[in-house]
This record gives structure tokens, sequence and C-alpha cells, in this order.
């Protein structure tokens, strides 16, 4: 089997995966997630991430049906369900044959209205996917981005630290940035901050230190991210949590995204121009080597 999808407890082909129409999540969005990656088959960074999914749960005070122990349990059924998957064509090495796990939480189904008092079957799912990482040819290359005119969800309405299944800020920006030719859409909050990827979070080198945004603009807390700046740190580099602006990332020396599944992912070209001298820099070059190293061991430690 490929794809396999956990439905509370309950291990489904995608076809028979099916939810309530009435579901909130699908309704309004109130749900919360977390996108899980592994290598060699095991879960990279499994803590950390069910950890924010308690944290995005918390902040919408929405009950997870499942405890930390059953994720963990459930996530081994569903991953074990999906057995071996052939290579993507184009990935990585380090992607090939390597697992998406989305954990899904939903406030669940009940009486229309707002009110989530009337949610009475809150729903948790696994969908366990083959991982679609970037070719390996843009690790070569870089990827671009675009500066999308869509503005960041702003942090005083929902907390945009929670990973929620509210999303559609970031599937605009995402439309818009494929509309120009570019792979990720950053976008800036109201007074022109850089914030955040539509999934990732976004990195600069200037002036040799590394500078990304700090988590007061109202960014995810990247697991990925976390670990780049780790990593970096351990290597001497000066890491900066610092307001950026659209003109600091134009005039940066190199720029690098993070994600799950794009680990730390060259960019070179930003809003249709060459960025510093258009090839793979050698910090974002020393960093990824940092992070396949930290990955391998992590896949091995097991
Ligand atoms: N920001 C946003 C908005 C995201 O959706 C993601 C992807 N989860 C990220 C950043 C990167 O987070 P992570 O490194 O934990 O995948």
């Amino acid at each position: 089997m490929t794809t396999v999808v956990n439905l509370n407890g309950r291990l489904l082909p995608p076809e028979q995966a099916l939810v309530s129409v009435f579901d909130r999540g699908f309704l309004y969005g109130d749900s919360v997630y977390e996108v899980v990656r592994t290598y060699r088959g095991r879960p990279f960074e499994l803590d950390r991430h069910l950890a924010r999914l308690e944290r995005s749960a918390g902040r919408l005070a929405l009950e997870l049906p499942w405890s930390l122990a059953r994720s963990k349990t459930e996530i081994e059924r569903t991953l074990e369900a999906a057995g071996e998957f052939p290579s993507e064509p184009e990935a990585a090495p380090w992607n090939e044959g390597e697992k998406s796990i989305r954990v899904i939480a939903t406030r669940g189904a009940g009486e229309l209205g707002l009110d989530p008092a009337l949610a009475v079957d809150p729903l948790a799912m696994v969908m366990v996917t083959p991982l679609k990482g970037p070719p390996a040819s843009k690790y070569r290359t870089g990827a671009a981005c675009r500066i999308v005119g869509i503005r960041h969800d702003a942090p005083e309405a929902v907390d945009t630290t929670a990973k929620t299944g509210a999303h559609l800020a970031n599937v605009l920006a995402v439309s818009e940035a494929r509309r120009w030719g570019a792979d990720e859409a950053l976008l800036l909050d109201r007074d022109g901050l850089v914030t955040e990827g539509a999934s990732s979070n976004v990195f600069a080198v200037r002036q040799g230190r590394l500078e990304t945004p700090p988590l007061a603009v109202g960014i995810l807390e990247g697991v990925t991210r976390g670990v780049a700046m780790a990593l970096a740190r351990g290597a001497g580099l000066d890491v900066r949590e610092v307001p950026l602006r659209s003109a600091d990332l134009a005039l940066a020396e190199e720029l690098f995204i993070t994600s799950t599944a794009r680990e730390i992912l060259p960019v070179t070209n930003l809003d249709g121009r060459p960025l510093g001298s258009g090839q793979v820099g050698p910090v974002t070059t020393r960093l990824h080597a940092l992070f396949r190293e930290h990955a391998d061991r992590a896949a091995q430690a097991r």
C-alpha cells in the first residue's frame, strides 16, 4: 500500500477515509495539525512536532482526542500499514522512499453553528503519504521565492504560532507565487516586516551573520528553523532573530528557507531577480551539509 489514513484509530485506504461534512475542520478550519517526516522510515523530531500540536490545540482550547502516547502508537501503526514506498521521481537521495506523516485533530462534527460547544465528535487522524520534497536539482540551482501582495495573518487575530487548519492566506499566497513562477511565497505583515514562507521559515545571510525574523512577528516556530539555528550556532555562526524588511532580503548575500519537507533549501532568485551571486552560497551549503549529518545521525540513533 502507499497512502494510508488512520481515522480515529481505524486504518483505511484513502478512498474510504471519509469525514462528515459537518466536521468543523471542514466547515471552519477548526482544527490543528502537524506534518512530520521520516528518515530511513522513522519519524524525525516527533516529540517536538507532537509538543507543538499540543501547544496549537491549547491555543484554540481544542481538546486533543489522543494522548501523546496514543498519538505515537497510532503513528507507528499507520507507518507499519503503509509499508515500503517507491521513490518519487527526481527525489533528492535523502528523500527516496521516505514518508510524510500528517497528524490532524479537529474539534469534530455537530449541529451547524460557530459555538465550539456544539462540537461532539472530535476527530483524530494520521495520513501517511509519500514525502514530496523539492527535486534534487533545486538544491543545486536554488529555488525562487516571491514576496507576495497578500499579507500574513495578524497575530492579534488567531494566534499565528498555532498550526491550525485555517490556511486561506497561505493558500492564496502560494497561488500568487505560482503565477510568478516562484517555488515559495514569502509573506510580509501589515507593517512590511518579513514573516515567513507560506509553508516555511526564511533566513538571510547578511554581512556574514545569519538572520531570521523573531517569533514575535507571529510566525510558526518551525522545527527545522530550530534545528538550523542550533546547528548554525554550534558551527560558530552569529545567529540573530531580527526584524527584516523586503529590501533586507533583496540585498542579502544568501537566502534560504527551512521546512520539514525541504530541510534547508537555498533561494537564488527573489521576485524574479538573482539573489546575491545568483548561485547557492557557501553558508547555505555548509548549513545544509550540517543538517544532512544531523538527520543521518538521528536516523542511525534508532
Ligand atoms: N511556517 C509555516 C506557515 C508552515 O506551515 C511551516 C510548515 N510546517 C513552517 C513554517 C516550517 O515548519 P517546520 O520546519 O516545522 O516544518
